[in-house]
């Protein structure tokens, strides 16, 4: 940098000399005023399966991924889509390892929920009476008393005390917004009938109560297949277009076509909302692929991220989008964000730093070969 502004020195004025201090100083406040910004991220943890049966480390590494970026991302809440193990109550060990995974976040106090998927379930029971049966390993891992004490956390409320159908209401950490989440099972025999309609509307009267919340529903399934006649969840499809408060529904378990898909929905006030499907258990098992969703004042901007390559997947459209928050429309990404926004789990303040100082350096040093070719 040195020889540069001598080099520049002879053979201009030192005008040019103040001209260039002063562009360092202006992009250096501004980049720090973009990163410091009043932002905010959801993450999104779909179909860990894998990882609570064979990579139990990158169960552990995604979660501590959350709580070490939560000030640099600002990460307000942490969603699991279900499947958090494979062998549903077969094999207690893969809970133990989602329980270590899951609790992390209690430890480092995000606001997070999740939900049982068909791998997390047991629904082989004969008959109605058997229905708790079904969730025995998920109930006995995630307790009620662990989570009653949060003022952010809500549930059906069910004889056993299961918390398997769950809500949260947090707010932005930039205090910017105010949501209502919900985390709901998979629809699977015996979750039928009566039983479904009484989820459909528990979860109607607490949107009703909430209309100035920002909705999110995340569960399992709900889009059949990456077919163009696919089938959604009817139910949830209903309670979107009904209610002009929810933002987006989140699903998971299929895999086919990538593991992602987009779909809009218009809902009764006529503007868009979108159902997003994200499942990476056959993307590089082990490398523990996730979703985050950066929300800025203009523009919601999804990211995929593998947390072991510390690597995102700008390559594909389904993988990095924005959705512009005027109009609801899908957008080529966030490439300011893209630049400077990411975060390492093992990166403390000094690295942070470090890196914000040699962003700004070479992105002065490009615009200068910019100005001088
Ligand atoms: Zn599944």
């Amino acid at each position: 940098m040195f020889i540069l502004y001598s080099s520049m020195l002879k053979n201009s004025n030192s005008y040019w000399f103040i001209i260039i201090i002063f562009i360092f100083i202006i992009q250096t406040i501004i980049l720090k005023s973009e990163l410091t910004k009043a932002n905010f991220t959801i993450v999104v943890l779909p179909d860990t399966q894998y990882y609570s049966a064979y990579y139990k480390d990158t169960f552990f590494e995604q979660t501590n991924w959350c709580c070490s970026c939560q000030n640099k991302l600002n990460i307000s809440f942490v969603s699991h889509l279900g499947d958090i193990v494979e062998h549903d109550n077969e094999k207690p060990k893969e809970w133990i390892v989602a329980k270590k995974a899951l609790y992390t976040l209690l430890k480092c106090d995000i606001p997070h929920g999740f939900l049982p998927g068909n791998h997390d379930v047991n629904y082989n029971i004969k008959n109605e009476q058997d229905i708790n049966d079904a969730y025995s390993m998920f109930d006995l891992t995630f307790k009620l008393e662990d989570y009653k004490s949060k003022s952010w956390f809500g549930y059906q409320v069910y004889s056993n005390k299961s918390i398997r159908n769950n809500f949260q209401l947090f707010t932005a950490k930039d205090k910017s917004e105010t949501f209502l989440y919900f985390h709901i099972e998979f629809f699977l025999s015996p979750i039928l009938g009566e039983e479904k309609n009484s989820i459909i509307r528990w979860m109607n009267n607490i949107i009703l109560l909430y209309p100035y919340r920002s909705v999110i529903i995340a569960t399992h399934f709900v889009i059949s297949d990456c077919k163009n006649n696919y089938y959604i969840q009817e139910e949830f499809l209903w309670l979107m277009k009904k209610h002009c408060n929810i933002l987006f529904i989140f699903g998971a378990h299929s895999f086919k076509c990538g593991g992602e898909r987009i779909v809009k929905i218009k809902n009764n006030c006529k503007q868009n909302r979108f159902i997003f499907v994200t499942n990476y258990q056959n993307r590089d098992p082990a490398k523990g692929w996730l979703r985050y969703y950066y929300f800025t004042k203009d523009k919601i901007c999804a990211f995929t991220y593998s947390t072991q390559k510390n690597r995102f997947q700008f390559e594909n459209d389904l993988s990095y989008f924005s959705i512009n928050r005027l109009n609801m429309t899908l957008g080529d990404g966030c490439p300011y964000i893209k630049k400077y926004h990411y975060c390492k789990s093992n990166w403390n303040s000094f690295s942070v730093l470090a890196f914000v100082i040699m962003s700004t350096i070479i992105n002065y040093i490009l615009q200068i070969y910019f100005i001088l070719v």
